[in-house]
């Protein structure tokens, strides 16, 4: 077996029984980038020399007997929205092509705090806006189960590479399901964490009320031992809480005995696909085997969810953009007359449409003579889906969706109707509404051998449970393991 292919537990343990050089695991997937990027597409930015530099670093601590860390060694791949320190972070867009951060976001302190290695940025969505990684302005990232349909979005380039043993775990950021429904179309694991888990310090901002940051990996074990990582309170981010973090890797137990599954028929009644629904079916009858119970909860309000989102998020974004002036950092364009036309020449040269789109939207909702009609409203939605989850928890212990209503698409399917694209995001933005954590696992493939995935969704804090349940799933399955043959 190569070592690339191993889960990112397996790979730490064997650097620190010294079973492999820290080298030797950077050679082996380097090797594996070489073989299968040019067809995948993963990687905006590969960070080879800090790499090794980095691999000898630790290698030499390990040899002198001291602790490297949960991550010692192991090679973690990172969005391109999130911050590095002196290397590239372009969020996919011309506006930030050149952009060289003086500061690292805090999850990527964390991470190398632990060991982990950055061995290169991720392709992704402009700004995060979208759902298949069409947007990039640099290259459009292939699902490596079929190098013609997308691999979902906006963190597509994360999700890929950990598809494809291109890196043992990858960071993205879901702002209305960026993580989870690249993961269901990858077939790998993508978590959210609760708002707030996570510091958002050094995430490039999209909508700040509904920005969080978190893993994907191949097992569910993997994804608590990075969630253990990147957690916890911190100073720079106002909304990052301080509570008592947990171990969450304590919550894999393989029982879901008793556990209350919420599930809404009419939620999930209509525009779902019929493997998809199968495999959705599937999963919530094998849970009940294993000893789960399942009770009905009404989810009227999530409907709504997405028009809510289209609200508050391109409101945020609009705001949140509004830095982008060609002046202080970012694109300037060469050839202006006064100061409004380098503002108008700069943003209309270094954004894409569907950025272009988001702030037109934003701008106008929140404009005097709308803000009522929209903005206020959106919010006041808000409250209510906040308050039918609060609910819908009082009876259950975790709710089950599917991750999306449909598989991975051709590329170009979609890119032509925004409001379709929208609609793919249908099950992961009421989560991101209400602040909650929710997980996508791989639970099946289509007819067409696309991958399926399953959401589960649990009540703000309540990681251990949702991860609970997700690690019963995949010890009683195998859809985690089939890896996609990528030609
Ligand atoms: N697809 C959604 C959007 O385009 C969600 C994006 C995200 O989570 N970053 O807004």
């Amino acid at each position: 077996m190569n070592l690339y292919s191993l889960s990112l537990s397996d790979i730490a343990k064997k650097i620190k029984l010294k079973e492999v050089l820290i080298k030797e695991v950077l050679d082996s997937v380097y090797a594996r980038i070489d073989e299968v990027e040019p067809k995948v597409d993963a990687y905006i930015t590969l960070t080879k020399e800090y790499a090794y530099k980095r691999a000898q670093e630790l290698q030499e601590k390990l040899d002198n007997g001291e602790n490297i860390g949960v991550l010692g060694g192991v090679p973690i791949a990172i969005k391109d929205n999130i911050c590095t320190k002196d290397i590239k972070t372009t969020c996919a867009s011309r506006m930030l092509e050149n952009f060289i951060p003086p500061y690292d976001a805090t999850v990527i302190k964390k991470l190398e705090e632990n060991g982990a290695i950055i061995i290169g940025k991720t392709n992704m969505d402009e700004f995060a806006m979208g759902s298949s990684t069409e947007t990039s302005y640099f290259k459009k990232t292939k699902n490596p189960w079929d190098l013609e349909k997308v691999p979902g979005g906006s963190s597509g380039g994360s999700a890929a590479c950990v598809a494809s043993d291109m890196a043992f775990a990858a960071l993205g950021s879901d702002t209305g399901g960026s993580i989870r429904q690249p993961a269901s179309y990858c077939s790998v694991i993508g978590l959210k964490p609760t708002y707030g888990l996570v510091s958002r310090y050094g995430l490039v901002a999209f909508a700040s009320s509904l920005d969080q940051i978190g893993p994907f990996t191949k097992t569910v074990e993997d994804a608590a031992i990075m969630l253990n990582v990147i957690t916890g309170h911190d100073n720079m981010d106002t909304t990052s809480l301080d509570i008592d973090y947990e171990d969450y890797t304590k919550a894999l137990v393989n029982s879901v005995d008793k556990i209350r599954i919420g599930i809404d028929k009419n939620f999930t009644k209509d525009g779902v696909a019929e493997d998809v629904k199968n495999a959705y079916n599937n999963s919530l009858e094998l849970l009940q085997k294993l000893g789960a119970n399942i009770v009905e909860v009404d989810l009227s309000y999530a409907k709504y969810s997405l028009a809510t989102y289209y609200i508050i998020a391109t409101a945020e974004a609009s705001s949140n953009l509004g830095r982008y002036d060609g002046i202080r950092y970012g694109h300037r364009a060469k050839e202006f007359s006064d100061l409004i036309d380098l503002y108008k020449k700069s943003r209309t040269e270094g954004f894409g449409d569907e950025v272009k789109r988001r702030i037109m939207l934003g701008t106008y909702v929140l404009s005097s003579g709308y803000y009522d009609a929209y903005y206020k409203r959106a919010q006041q939605v808000r409250t209510l889906i906040i308050n039918e989850f609060k609910k819908a928890f009082d009876n259950c212990d975790v709710i089950l969706i599917p991750t999306a209503p449909n598989t991975a698409f051709k590329f170009g399917a979609k890119a032509e109707n925004p409001l379709e694209m929208y609609l793919e995001d249908i099950y992961t933005v009421p989560v991101n509404i209400a602040g909650l954590p929710g997980i996508s696992i791989p639970a099946g493939f289509d007819k067409d051998a696309m991958p399926i995935g399953l959401q589960i969704i649990a009540n703000a804090f309540d990681e251990q449970k949702m991860l609970q349940v997700a690690y019963t799933f995949e010890q009683n399955t195998d859809f985690h393991s089939k890896k996609p043959e990528i030609k």
